[in-house]
């Protein structure tokens, strides 16, 4: 998809869900249809800050948690302060580069687990997303720091 695709897409959705297309939230928008990039909401602030001065941080993170809701954007890891957002609604895991943090989507064409109820002592707990995260080097840190 290119960016003119994803940022119809998102206008697609909260037109589907009834959002409003406010122009706070068309600048979040054309941020992260721009960005290949998983980005956490101060980022997308940091950026949207450039083009609307007025906006507040709060505002920012506000969309972005009804964006969230709405099923717009996903999130990595769902908690912390460096909580990256995602714009990729496909099924799909993540690869995280640990000598430069980014993150990579990838496609896994199998993934089955079987929890040890016993172990694990969840009791009778629900269940909603299992994420598999990857961990290595990025193609791009091994051609530079070999
Ligand atoms: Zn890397
Ligand atoms: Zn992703």
């Amino acid at each position: 998809m290119n960016k003119e695709e994803k940022l119809q897409k998102l206008v697609d959705i909260s037109r589907e869900k009834g959002l409003k297309l406010t122009p706070q939230r068309m600048a979040i928008f054309r941020i992260l249809s721009e960005s290949d990039k998983h980005l956490t909401a101060d980022e997308v602030y940091q950026k949207a800050r450039k083009d609307y001065p007025m906006l507040s941080a709060a505002t920012v993170y506000r969309n972005m948690e009804q964006m969230v809701s709405s099923g717009l954007l996903s999130n990595l890891g769902r908690s912390g302060a460096a909580m990256k957002y995602d714009t990729n609604l496909e099924e799909h895991h993540h690869f995280i580069c640990s000598h430069c943090g980014k993150v990579y989507d990838v496609y896994l064409s199998k993934v089955t687990y079987e929890l040890d109820m016993e172990k694990s002592r969840l009791g009778d707990a629900k269940i909603d997303v299992s994420e598999l995260y990857l961990y290595g080097v990025c193609e791009d840190c091994l051609n530079n720091y070999g």
